[in-house]
């Protein structure tokens, strides 16, 4: 049976992408029509930039929010709702020493298909019922972007030198996310479809299988107007490069508490040494960081050594073993 349903599901994302990916490579970067982008005048990108240090461990945010989200969309993720997420964002990485820089803030017409998309291959996106906890797992099957994520946000990112180093917030209507529900202690799972607010594509789950100069986006497609943490959270999963987890819970069990920027809930802490699973450390080890130097030239951390998997690295002592 779970054949079938792969093979169904298969079908029904060749069609939903077939005319788009007929023609062009989506991973080819120059046949994608980037979008024409303007600054949104209305969001003082300088006023919210104005407490910026230089020499502290900075990362570059850029937004992107097209022109043409529908009516319904915009109500759930208004762009004033964004900015004042992003502050919020600013405020949680404070006490870490870790500045967020807002590169802009863009708007522009998107081509429609890409206002909807699937996150990742279904073939990719293995039931977690193996043996290892889910980042060897993901290590050694990491999830895959689809070809329609890939050529979506291949047209969305302007090239820039920096692309590999910058993280994107991009405003979408729907990011589906395909995962496994475990039906009965490990023997039958069933496919099933999450309808994300906000996805990080973190490479903790995606290693190096998103083309480079994409790896930083984050797709955002509803307003957390209670917390106004998605932002931060999502943020959270792309810099410290772990999951839903905090302290001592381990990211098997996603659970709703007001502590911790990680888990579901008003929490924004974000802890250090063994007992707060490394997470500041981390934090301050991602290749998304830098310093400006005193001639003013930015200062990368090192890149990831084995395509940002949980266990990279660069990340010496600061990953935590667990079953
Ligand atoms: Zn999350």
């Amino acid at each position: 049976m779970k054949r079938t349903l792969f093979a169904a599901s298969l079908l029904a994302l060749t069609i939903w992408g077939g005319v788009a990916t007929s023609a062009a490579q989506p991973s080819d970067q120059a046949s994608v029509p980037g979008v024409e982008w303007a600054s949104v005048q209305s969001v003082d990108v300088q006023a919210i930039n104005a407490d910026l240090e230089p020499g502290k461990p900075t990362v570059d945010v850029g937004l992107y929010y097209p022109s043409n989200l529908h009516e319904g969309a915009k109500e759930k993720l208004p762009l004033s709702g964004l900015i004042e997420e992003f502050r919020n964002a600013k405020k949680v990485f404070e006490p870490t020493g870790v500045q967020l820089n807002l590169l802009f803030v863009k708007t522009g017409e998107v081509d429609p298909k890409h206002l909807a998309i699937f996150a990742s291959k279904w073939e990719t996106d293995m039931p977690s019922g193996g043996y290892g906890n889910m980042y060897v797992q993901g290590a050694v099957h990491p999830t895959e972007m689809s070809e329609g994520a890939i050529e979506t946000f291949q047209a969305i990112v302007e090239p820039s030198s920096d692309n590999a180093r910058t993280v994107y917030l991009v405003a979408l209507q729907n990011v589906y996310m395909p995962y496994y529900e475990d039906l009965d202690g490990g023997r039958n799972w069933a496919p099933k479809i999450v309808n994300t607010s906000g996805l990080s594509f973190p490479s903790y789950s995606y290693a190096d299988t998103i083309p480079e100069r994409i790896r930083g986006v984050i797709s955002l497609t509803k307003h957390d107007a209670t917390n106004k943490l998605t932002i931060a959270h999502e943020l959270g999963h792309k810099l410290m490069n772990v999951s839903h987890e905090y302290m001592e819970v381990s990211p098997q069990h996603e659970i709703r508490s007001d502590d911790g920027l990680m888990l579901y809930g008003s929490g924004t802490q974000i802890p250090s040494g063994e007992d707060g699973r490394w997470h500041q450390e981390r934090l301050l080890l991602s290749p998304y960081l830098y310093r400006t130097d005193e001639a003013g030239e930015k200062v990368w951390n090192e890149n990831y050594q084995e395509g940002g998997i949980y266990y990279d690295p660069i990340y010496g002592e600061y990953a935590v073993q667990f079953d």
